[in-house]
Formats: structure tokens, sequence, C-alpha cells
């Protein structure tokens, strides 16, 4: 039998975490409502922890971004997180080992040659791939990488949009189109850190969740960037990196949906009752009925998570399981923290019960890394086997 239990070292780690997200928890509040928020004196806030423990938990959830068990452990760390407010510190990682979790650093790994891997392997870099005209169709990019011949070097123009982390990043890694000595070369991917004149990082986008999540606009004026900093790859190599994270999504919607879901749970607790999954349809309450199918929801949702990257960890990188575990858990959480708005009542819109910002954090789901009207294109695309060109 598979267990999926967590082992006693994650337990640890969300032991630890529930510890300093309750130091953390009036602040949480704050960030949510005027999104003022400063990476460097998060260490601050949690002396009476001992940095070393930020630290711990943030790695450590982060380190194993890729590991089959992290999926189990994501989820309570993002119950956690909606629960109280705790995501700068573990997700918002800007240090050395970033480098082998975030998307771009994924991505140098990936296309890097030892030389870009070496220079670049302690930056923070944030993705910078969504533009004003085009996320999803990132063919339609306009930011360009013009060759410079006379100094070896490329100039980068355009503006990128909702880059994440850009504020506190070392820099980003853009898509552009390259025009080089012998035209256009398709699109790019290049480095640029933040000491490069002509790079520039906009205010907080003002949204309606994830209000604790640093999301920029980046602007790009005659930005030169060496020849090193230009990466081998192109936009299918850093399309790619997304069927390794998409799975990751779905335990973001999983730990949104608990936070509604147990709350409810806990109000029909109230007053001894017991759920009866024994029972038949007839002898349950219909609020017992809703309940347990909002479980079976949760549980098929959580399934097709762990499945995908089982999957991908058996047989290698697949489109198809990740898109189709990001879908359906995009659909769940919204599905289930409605229904349990609906049967909490009101009070369930009060800032003071957290239900109400999981409406809001989890609505970005099925929209970023890949609106789920193009999952199911990418998933129909794998199933008939048909090109980007014959199913668009
Ligand atoms: C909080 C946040 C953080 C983000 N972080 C980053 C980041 O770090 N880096 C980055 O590059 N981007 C980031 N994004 C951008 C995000 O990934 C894109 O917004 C997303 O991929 C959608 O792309 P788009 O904005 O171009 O929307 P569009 O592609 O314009 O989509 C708009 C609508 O059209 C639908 N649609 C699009 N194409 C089709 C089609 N072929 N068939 C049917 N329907 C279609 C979509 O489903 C969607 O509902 C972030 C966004 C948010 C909100």
């Amino acid at each position: 039998m598979i267990d999926f239990e967590l082992t006693n070292g994650d337990k640890e780690v969300v032991s630890l975490a529930r510890r300093q997200a309750v130091g953390y928890q009036k602040r949480a509040k704050s960030i949510d409502r005027t999104m003022e928020f400063d990476r460097p004196d998060f260490a601050a806030q949690f002396a009476f922890e001992g940095e070393d423990d930020i630290v711990h938990v943030r790695d450590f959830a982060q380190a194993r971004a890729d590991d089959l068990s992290s999926l189990t452990l994501i989820e309570p760390l993002i119950y956690l997180e909606e629960s109280y407010g705790f995501k700068p510190l573990y997700w918002q990682g800007q240090n050395a080992d970033a480098m082998n979790v975030s998307l771009s650093g994924k991505l140098i790994e990936k296309v890097g040659t030892p030389e870009q891997v070496a220079a670049f392997s302690d930056l923070y870099l944030a993705w910078g791939m969504s533009e004003p005209n085009g996320g999803s169709d990132p063919k339609s990019l306009r930011t360009v990488a013009q060759y410079d011949a006379a100094t070896d070097e490329w100039v980068i123009n355009g503006e990128k949009i909702f880059s994440s982390n850009a504020t506190h990043a070392d820099g980003i890694l853009v898509m552009c189109r390259a025009i080089g000595p012998k035209g256009d070369e398709g699109i790019s991917l290049f480095v640029v850190t933040k000491d490069m004149p002509g790079y520039g990082v906009g205010p907080q986008m003002d949204k309606l969740g994830l209000r604790n999540w640093d999301t920029v606009a980046t602007f790009f004026m005659d930005v030169r960037v060496p020849a090193l900093n230009r990466l081998e790859g192109n936009l299918k190599d850093a399309l790619s990196i997304f069927n390794g994270t998409r799975a990751l999504i779905a335990g973001q919607a999983l730990g949104y949906a608990r936070v509604a879901l147990d709350l409810v749970r806990e109000r029909f607790a109230e007053g001894g009752r017991t759920l009866n999954y024994a029972g038949s349809l007839s002898t349950r309450s219909a609020l017992e009925d809703r309940i347990l199918r909002m479980e079976a929801l949760w549980d098929a949702t959580y399934l097709t998570m762990l499945h995908a990257k089982w999957h991908e960890q058996a047989h290698g990188a697949d489109k198809f399981y990740p898109s189709l575990a990001k879908c359906k858990a995009g659909l769940m959480v919204r599905k289930l923290v409605n229904e349990c708005m609906e049967i909490l009542g009101p009070g369930s819109t009060s800032e003071s019960l957290p239900v109400e910002q999981a409406l809001r954090d989890a609505r970005i789901l099925d929209i970023y890394e890949g609106p789920n009207e193009t999952q199911r294109l990418l998933m129909a695309r794998t199933l008939l086997n048909y090109s980007a060109k014959d199913l668009n």
C-alpha cells in the first residue's frame, strides 16, 4: 500500500513553519492590505526563532521542489501560508540555493554552458516571459535583442509584465527576439542583471490576491548585455521548464482549498457532530453529503497531482499530466472555496476568517503559468498527436 503520509522530517518542518507563522500573522494581514513588504527585514521579525530555523524551512521547501515527496509537503505549507500569511519566508527565497529551484535557475542548468552556470549560479533571477501583448502566445513577444558586432554585445529594448520577485532579485532571465548578424534568430534567452544601465523595475502591481507576492513590470532601454549572457536555449526549452512546475501549482490549490474546507469541518463538528462516512445517502444530512463530495474532489485532485509527478519521475518529462493536474486543481479550488463560503454564510467574507483571502489568492491558479484554456489545448494536441499549427 502506498503511503502519502508526511515523513517525520517533513512533519518537523511543518511544525517549525507553524511556530514561525503564528508570529508572522499580524504582519501578514497588514501586508495583504497595504502590499508593503520588505524582504531584508524578515529575519529580524523572527529573531526569537533564530535565523537558522527560518533559512531551514525556506530552503527545505524550495530545495525539494522537484521531489515527489515535496508535493506532500507543499500542500501543508500553503495551508499554513493561507492561515497565517507565511509566504514571503519560504517562497520568495533569494539566496544561492535559489539557483536550483527558481524557473530561471532550472533553465540555466538545462541549457547553460559550464561557464554560464558558474557565472550565474549565485544569482536569483526573475522570469521575464509575459509582455503586455503576449503571455500565452510567447511567439508574439516584442522585446528585442539586437546584436552589436562592434562590441560583441546584445542591446535589449522592451517591456515585461508580471515579473515575479523582480524587485529583490539580482536580475531577470528575459525572453526576447534576437536579431543577429544574419537577421531574426527567433526567441532567445538573456540574463540581465540589475546593475546593467537601462534595466528598470516598476512599482508593485495592486492585485486581487497574492498581495504578499512581489509582482512588477520590468523595462529594458538599450540594455547592453555581454555575449556570455545569451543562453544557448530557445523558447521550447523555456516552456519545457513549466512541465516540472505545473504540478506544484496544484499543491498550492490544495492548500488554499483545505483552509476553507477545514473551517467548514470545524463548524460541523461544533456540538459534537461527526461526519457519517459509512451510511448511505438517505442516512446523511444534506450538509454532510456536500462535505463528503468536497472531500472526494480534494482527494482526487491530490492524487492527480501526485500521479503527474510520479509519471515524470518514472517515465521522464511530460506535458500532459502536469497540465491535467493544474487544470483540475484550478477548477477544484474555485468550486470548493466558493461552496464552503456558501455553507459558512456571510461571515466567511469577513477579514477575520482566512477564507476570503483563500478565494482571492486562489483565483490566479488557473491563469498563471499558462491559462487553463491553453492547458486544455496542450492536452488535446498530445492526445490527438496534433502540432500547435493543427490545433491552436
Ligand atoms: C501573480 C502573477 C505572477 C506572474 N508571474 C510571472 C512571471 O514571473 N513571469 C512571467 O513571465 N509571467 C508571469 N505572470 C504572467 C502569467 O503567466 C500570464 O498572465 C499568463 O500566462 C496568461 O498570459 P497572458 O497574460 O498573455 O494572457 P492571455 O494569453 O492574453 O490570455 C487571456 C485569456 O485568453 C485565453 N486564451 C489565450 N490563448 C487562448 C487560446 N489559444 N485558446 C483559448 N483561449 C485562450 C486565456 O485562457 C485567458 O483567459 C504572472 C501573472 C500573475 C498574475
